[in-house]
């Protein structure tokens, strides 16, 4: 079997498959499916506001208290119209960790961004196709990937890249990421799928769009890895886990997407498949954001089976003594917690672990954004504050002993090496020199 079946789940309400978005109920006492009563457990203490690293560098960015509880209060007086200030919003959702009162706050900017989308936005403006593009990334990367010397080339080019930002607002201060010459899909259809079979251990991998289409590396030292510690590894058909959808306000396309993951993963989880990501931003898609914001027969599921990969194996193995009892050569890395990885308690697990790595220095750069979450710092009108934002981390990283960056994240990657002009690992890829 090259792919793990795909399997069809009978539950899959037709309601799942249409695209008109819905907000989910997830309170209570709500009797009118929104998240207005969640605003009244906000006591303004300002701590979400405090965080936000775009308020820092935007004066104009009233910042997440006023995007969530104070915008959805003006909705229960008056049916008051979305501020157009929500789509500066980067959706790095560090608000949601600050806030003390448990505000579902990244829910609320998503849910005031899909209206603001849907019935504010002029579908014919630069922003509109803009945003559909960097929101619909994979679908560019399928079709990029075909030739990809070719794509590389025209994209590489910087007169492409200036009438990429004249005429679509992307910037064209950074380089676009280069597709591979073979993709992580492919290679696994070439070896075959996967070459160990288990009853007991058993994981399905939601590689996303950058491991499949930029960066197969990741992919292969996930497989690798995870078949060395006797797991049986399948790689059902996916699609984007939705993150820049999310973030761009373009709900309709990410429920689509949801669906199609939804029924392809968690129709594995009987079979005894936990569901693993290389990716810290898809894990937390799959984790928090389908299940706040879509009613997906089998999303809770898949919400509960879904792990990180580093995560997974510090939960089902001895993962601490293999690493001590391992080494590589000498080398010394500036390690990046990413915003959604910090967000699911994850910040400190690569550094925990690589520092009793025989061989290896390992330094954390701090709890600042990298600046560049997801398609923000795309846009050519973000693309200084992105830098802004970043300024921290890359001064930390300067200082660090290690010359290699280190990040779960495919974008915090991209800003770091942009920003320091560093080779990026990602965690995987020094657990499969060590291990494998
Ligand atoms: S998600 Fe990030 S950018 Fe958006 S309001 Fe919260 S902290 Fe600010
Ligand atoms: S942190 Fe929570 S309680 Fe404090 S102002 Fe923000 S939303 Fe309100």
């Amino acid at each position: 079997m090259s792919d793990a079946e795909s399997p069809t789940n009978p539950t899959l309400t037709p309601d799942a498959q249409t695209d008109d978005f819905e907000a989910v109920d997830v309170f209570a006492e709500s009797t009118d499916m929104d998240l207005r009563p969640g605003a009244d457990n906000c006591y303004k203490c300002t701590a979400c506001d405090v965080s936000c690293p775009v308020a820092e560098v935007d004066d104009e960015f009233p910042g997440p208290k006023f995007q969530g509880p104070e915008q959805w209060r003006l909705k229960r007086k008056d049916d008051a119209a979305v501020d157009d200030s929500i789509m500066s919003c980067s959706n790095c959702m560090r608000c949601d960790d600050a806030c003390p009162s448990g505000v579902p706050l990244s829910q609320m900017h998503n849910t005031a961004r899909g209206e603001y989308v849907d019935e504010e936005m002029d579908k014919l403006s630069r922003e509109y196709v803009r945003n559909r593009i960097l929101a619909n990334y994979g679908t560019l990367a399928q079709l990029g990937s075909m030739f990809p010397r070719l794509t590389n080339a025209v994209m590489g080019n910087s007169l492409v890249q200036q009438i990429n930002e004249k005429v679509l607002g992307i910037t064209a201060e950074r380089d676009f990421p280069e597709f591979a010459t073979q993709t992580f899909r492919e290679w696994w259809n070439e070896r075959g799928g996967p070459q160990v079979r288990s009853e007991e251990k058993r994981v399905a991998y939601f590689h996303g769009c950058y491991s499949n289409y930029n960066t197969p590396e990741v992919g292969k030292a996930m497989v690798r890895v995870f078949e060395s510690f006797g797991y049986e590894v399948v790689v059902p058909k996916q699609r984007c886990s939705g993150t820049p959808m999310f973030a761009n306000g373009m709900l309709d396309d990410a429920k689509r997407a949801a669906g199609i993951n939804v029924e392809n993963f968690a129709g594995l989880i009987p079979e005894g498949y936990d569901i693993i990501a290389s990716c810290t931003s898809c894990s937390m898609s799959l984790r928090q954001e389908y299940p706040e914001l879509f009613d997906i027969d089998g999303i809770e599921d898949l919400s509960a089976h879904t792990y990180e990969a580093l995560e997974y194996l510090r939960i089902h193995e001895d993962l601490e003594s293999e690493i001590r009892e391992a080494s590589v050569s000498d080398q010394s890395f500036a390690y990046h917690a990413p915003c959604h990885g910090r967000n699911q308690g994850l910040d400190r697990q690569a550094v925990e672990l690589f520092r009793e790595l025989d061989g290896v220095n390992i330094e954390d750069v701090g709890d600042s954004c990298s600046g560049i979450s997801g398609t923000y710092g795309w846009k050519e009108e973000k693309y200084d504050k992105s830098m802004q934002i970043g300024a921290d981390m890359f001064d930390h990283m300067e200082h660090a002993e290690g010359n290699v960056g280190m990040t779960e994240c495919p974008t915090c990657s991209m800003q770091m090496e942009h920003g320091t002009g560093y080779d990026i690992k990602h965690p995987l890829q020094l657990l499969e020199e060590a291990l494998v």
